[in-house]
């Protein structure tokens, strides 16, 4: 069968070598994070003055987590691309997406995990969606790291609602107590790499962080697909 763009559906001559089934004009689009980036939550945006200079967010507060990185910027058409895999049009993308997170967590040096766990969605999303993007995108990041997914780790207990116009103050606050780690789960010293499809602002990844080091975390680096970029 001759593969299609998924984003806009354009025939495609042949398979495109970056493992992405998009047309070369959707694929140009498409941006890899690169350096300089803040190195603690991995923005590319205000990092003009080098690798060892945090970013004015992380320089105000220190995140949770020890570390984000993500493999695209939130623009063009990765946004179509994980609005599709969100909503489950597309699932095969979690292959070649999942591929290229896990080559970020090796080219980004970051920590080898004991354990990959992906962000949780509330369980009546889970329901009505019937899967988490973030869990297939985990699924894929582990097998190719060869570590362990606890898709169960975390447990989202409450929903902040749409995060969408808040300010990162605001989303600190409204993500406060809705994740927790399960009961009877160990976390005891392990080096945790969370997993989710879209990094906004961090204070999601920040708070899954914070409860599960509460949880005696050693350690919690954070694996993103795509990131917001300012001005991109
Ligand atoms: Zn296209
Ligand atoms: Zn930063």
């Amino acid at each position: 069968m001759t593969p299609t763009c998924r984003v806009c559906g354009t025939l495609l001559a042949e398979r495109p070598d970056h493992g992405l089934l998009l047309c070369p004009d959707c694929a140009s689009t498409v941006h890899r994070i690169s350096h300089p980036v803040c190195p603690i939550c991995g923005d590319p945006s205000h990092a003009e003055a080098g690798n060892s200079i945090r970013c004015g967010t992380c320089r105000t507060k220190d995140p949770s987590f020890d570390r984000a990185r993500a493999a695209f910027a939130y623009t063009g058409a990765m946004r179509r691309l994980i609005m599709s895999l969100k909503y489950g049009l597309c699932f095969d993308e979690a292959r070649p997406l999942g591929r290229i997170m896990a080559a970020t967590v090796i080219s980004e040096k970051m920590d080898f995990p004991d354990v990959v766990v992906p962000v949780p969605l509330t369980v009546p999303r889970m329901v009505k969606r019937g899967y988490n993007q973030a869990a297939r995108l985990g699924l894929v990041v582990a097998r190719c790291l060869r570590r362990p997914l606890d898709a169960r780790m975390l447990v989202r207990v409450r929903d902040p609602g749409p995060q969408d116009h808040h300010s990162r103050a605001e989303r600190l606050a409204r993500v406060r107590g809705c994740f927790a780690v399960k009961e009877g789960t160990s976390v005891n010293g392990k080096s945790v790499l969370l997993v989710d499809d879209v990094l906004t602002t961090g204070a999601t990844a920040s708070e899954c962080a914070g409860v599960l080091k509460k949880a005696g975390a050693r350690r919690v680096e954070v694996i993103a697909c795509t990131r917001a970029v300012t001005g991109a």
